[in-house]
């Protein structure tokens, strides 16, 4: 059975660079367009040649995408021709595939946002068709306000589509603008769409205002429409676009549409998706969703002990698809409520060899139980489990020992006579029969400690040189009569790998050492340093 083709175009550069706090370089587009044409997205969206600096830089050069980079931006002003409209001209010499136009498909819009008539809107839609057709490239229309449109006045919404699929249009494409179309009314009217307009030539661009954008997106398709537009992560103003890291792989992992169509994403490049999601997390200064679907780190993550002793057995007893196709990792959480079966689990995972008779196994049950009643949590800390795992097994070597640290907080006036803080930390540290000491300034007691802490470690320097601090948090717990402050650190090494680990104490510079400690012998043990 020959599969149909389902075209992905992501505008994640374009409609997601409106997100609130998102603000996109030259360099940022670059990259990620780069990384969306890895994927195998068929349409890159980069932006809006001529409306800003960055956006006609990008689009000044040929950037050789195997996607079709497409510019994107309005059909020419009502009362001007093709040839005299700036706007259109800076689209048409954009280095782009394809031209994405915007118009609006709504009656209302256009009398009163566009101040036009109904025939001089339809008018510029056709021109604009036909003048970037004539310098080759390939057209898409967006519809804006499309399904508000049509349910307002169905004759002059499709006879806007219709005019763009006349004039040569590859796609007309059928936005939820406010994104408050439901399911149900998408499906209906891309049916309706689809018997004037052939489906292979309709896409879909929803929005995500009743968090429906993903469904709303697969409605289309089941009535005809055959591309999808999306950004990832979900990017976008509001409350965002379409997500196409949820799409993707429901599209391919799905029977009812792996079985039916046919996208440009391989399965090797589905098991990217994963790191592309974090990938831009990253580039955006953010924290990744933990909950996200197929990709977020608590995807695959099991709490409760049967069900992690049932996922040992056969992980499809409580999975519905594979972590390792979208490149994504089973966890089974170490938590208050584990069993021994949840610790044998996650020994396993972590590729350590234990029996379940084993009294050492046992004992490290008894240690997580006892940490987390006073405020340990180790299914955010996966390192620190690890370390506590095999210490508790007797594999981790005491690398080096901390005599002393030392972290000193100053208030006082510099020679300006301005108010400052400077923060100073001192740390001896022995390593073998050496001992070092290292002193370093932050912008806090804990970055001065980080700092001088990993200044110098001797021999195990260079293991540790990739190590960087990506993310800190700190949280007040109330456990009894005193308050303790737990202090999850999160670090990255020069691959790219990420790992976390914990600390706690009523004392947030104690709380934090202990989690710096860990990520730094982590990275010893995930190195392989020799004892
Ligand atoms: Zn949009």
């Amino acid at each position: 059975m020959t599969r149909e083709r389902l075209y992905l175009f992501d505008t994640t550069l374009r409609d997601g660079a409106q997100t609130n706090g998102v603000d996109f370089t030259l360099s940022d587009k670059l990259v990620i367009a780069g990384m969306l044409d890895d994927l195998g997205i068929d349409y890159v969206e980069g932006g809006y040649p001529g409306a800003n600096p960055t956006d006609t830089e990008l689009f000044g050069e040929n950037r050789k995408l195997d996607a079709a980079f497409t510019a994107f931006g309005m059909t020419r002003r009502p009362g001007r021709s093709a040839s005299n409209d700036p706007g259109l001209a800076a689209l048409l010499e954009a280095k782009a595939d394809a031209i994405c136009f915007v118009a609006k498909a709504w009656d209302y819009h256009v009398r009163v946002a566009l101040e036009t008539t109904d025939e001089e809107n339809i008018a510029s839609i056709r021109d604009s068709v036909k003048a970037a057709k004539a310098k080759g490239r390939e057209v898409l229309l967006d519809c804006e306000h499309f399904f508000d449109g049509y349910k307002a006045n169905p004759k002059y919404a499709l006879a806007c589509a219709k005019a763009a699929y006349d004039e040569g249009a590859r796609w007309v494409v059928l936005c939820d603008t406010n994104g408050g179309t439901l399911p149900h009314e998408v499906e209906e009217i891309v049916g309706a769409v689809c018997k004037v307009i052939p489906g292979d030539h309709v896409g879909i661009h929803a929005h995500n205002d009743t968090e429906q954008a993903v469904a709303n997106s697969f409605a289309a398709v089941r009535a005809g429409a055959r591309q999808i537009q999306g950004t990832l992560n979900g990017l976008g103003e509001r409350c965002g676009n379409a997500n196409l890291v949820s799409i993707i792989p429901t599209l391919k992992l799905k029977p009812e549409f792996s079985q039916a169509f046919e996208i440009g994403v391989s399965d090797a490049q589905l098991h990217k998706l994963t790191q592309v999601s974090h990938a831009l997390d990253e580039r955006l200064n953010r924290g990744s969703n933990r909950h996200a679907p197929y990709v977020g780190e608590s995807a695959f993550a099991t709490k409760a002990g049967i069900h992690a002793s049932a996922i040992m057995k056969d992980p499809a007893t409580y999975e519905h698809t594979a972590p390792e196709a979208v490149g994504n990792k089973r966890k089974v959480l170490v938590s208050e409520q584990a069993g021994k079966s949840n610790v044998l689990a996650e020994l396993e995972r972590i590729g350590i060899k234990a029996d379940k008779d084993d009294p050492r196994v046992g004992r490290l049950l008894e240690i997580v139980k006892e940490r987390e009643t006073i405020g340990y949590a180790y299914e955010a800390a996966d390192a620190s489990f690890e370390l506590l795992a095999r210490r508790t097994l007797g594999t981790v070597p005491n690398y080096f020992i901390v005599t002393q640290f030392d972290v000193n907080v100053e208030q006082r006036n510099n020679a300006k006579g301005e108010r400052v803080t400077v923060t100073m930390a001192v740390v001896k540290v022995r390593v073998g029969d050496d001992n070092m000491i290292s002193a370093a300034e932050g912008n806090g007691p804990v970055n001065a400690l980080d700092l001088a802490l990993r200044k110098d470690l001797g021999k195990y320097q260079k293991y540790i040189a990739g190590l960087s601090l990506t993310d800190y948090r700190v949280r007040i717990l109330n456990s009894g009569t005193e308050a303790v402050t737990r202090v999850l650190i999160e670090s990255e090494d020069e691959a790219g790998e990420r790992w976390t680990t914990i600390g706690v104490s009523p004392n947030i510079i104690d709380a934090s050492f202990q989690a710096l400690m860990d990520s730094i012998v982590y990275k010893l043990v995930k190195s392989g340093a020799p004892a």
